[in-house]
């Protein structure tokens, strides 16, 4: 496995595989690698003759009162579970080589990142597409893979990709979860043993909306009451929001039809911000 620190020699990586006619696949990541991380690996291995994963922590997502400074890393040991992987190549760049003095330039997405994270984390989207534009722009994979996990995260780059024809296949991947549900992440780290217990809640809760989904259940003001009250285990915590949405538009309604339909969560347990989500049709 090869790590680049640099543009150049990773760029001169993928170009001489592409030369081979190897297709590139690639995973960008923040590191403190997960099974859910690994899972994007699988798929795009199965996608591509190749991948690359990034690591690397990206300022211009956070706001200045988040968890940039705190975020988990463990280099290291990343690197050791991309080895075991068989990853061919890693790109470890700093934050000099991603955001030189005198960068300028970002990429806004509409849409999809107003909304719900969009209006919690006002900038946030647009440091993700900045971000993902860049390294699409300096990997050039033929295909890129994100996690369901992050769901606002991949209409956004569905959009972006769409929107400014970027010459890269995407694939949305399933959220892996640990075995009482809990959805993995990274973040997950910074939970107390009595936090651990009560962020089961979220899944909890998303699954008992899902079955009153499958009972029947329209109206947005019962279902959000089903995940409201399912969440109250998880006390005390912050319920950023508990949201059921049009799947594929994000839009709300009052009542709403046989559309596939997602269901959202955003809730600080302790002071660790968890979000989860799951779709009607994911079953
Ligand atoms: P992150 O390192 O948190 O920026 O995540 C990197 C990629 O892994 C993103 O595409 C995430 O959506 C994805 N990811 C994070 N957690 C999970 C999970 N539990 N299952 C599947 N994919 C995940």
């Amino acid at each position: 496995m090869q790590v680049f620190n640099n543009t150049r020699d990773l760029r001169e990586f993928v170009s001489s595989a592409k030369m081979r006619g190897q297709r590139v696949g690639f995973v960008p990541t923040m590191g403190y690698l997960h099974d859910g991380h690994l899972s994007l690996v699988e798929r795009a291995r199965s996608r591509a003759d190749l991948v690359v994963v990034s690591i690397f922590v990206n300022p211009t997502q956070f706001a200045p009162h988040e968890d940039l400074s705190s975020y988990p890393r463990d280099e290291e040991g990343d690197l050791q579970k991309l080895r075991e992987a068989k990853v061919a190549a890693v790109f470890l760049p700093n934050v000099e080589v991603m955001y030189p003095e005198g960068s300028t330039t970002s990429v806004t997405v509409l849409g999809p990142s107003l909304p719900l994270e969009g209006e919690r984390r006002p900038n946030h989207f647009k440091g993700v597409a900045t971000v993902v534009t860049k390294l699409f722009n300096i990997v050039q994979p033929d295909v890129a893979v994100f996690g369901r996990k992050d769901y606002q995260q991949c209409m956004v780059i569905d959009a972006m990709v769409r929107d400014l024809n970027m010459p890269v296949e995407l694939e949305f991947a399933p959220t892996r979860r640990e075995s009482d549900g809990l959805a993995m992440s990274s973040r997950n780290a910074y939970l107390s043993t009595d936090e651990r217990a009560r962020a089961v809640a979220l899944s909890r809760a998303l699954r008992a909306a899902l079955a009153a989904y499958q009972g029947g259940e329209r109206s947005r003001e019962n279902l959000v009451n089903i995940l409201q009250s399912a969440l109250q285990s998880a006390q005390p915590c912050e319920v950023d929001y508990a949201e059921v949405r049009d799947a594929e538009t994000l839009e709300s309604r009052a009542v709403f039809g046989n559309e596939p339909l997602v269901f959202l969560l955003a809730v600080r347990v302790g002071t660790t911000r968890l979000i989860d989500n799951m779709r009607t049709d994911d079953v």
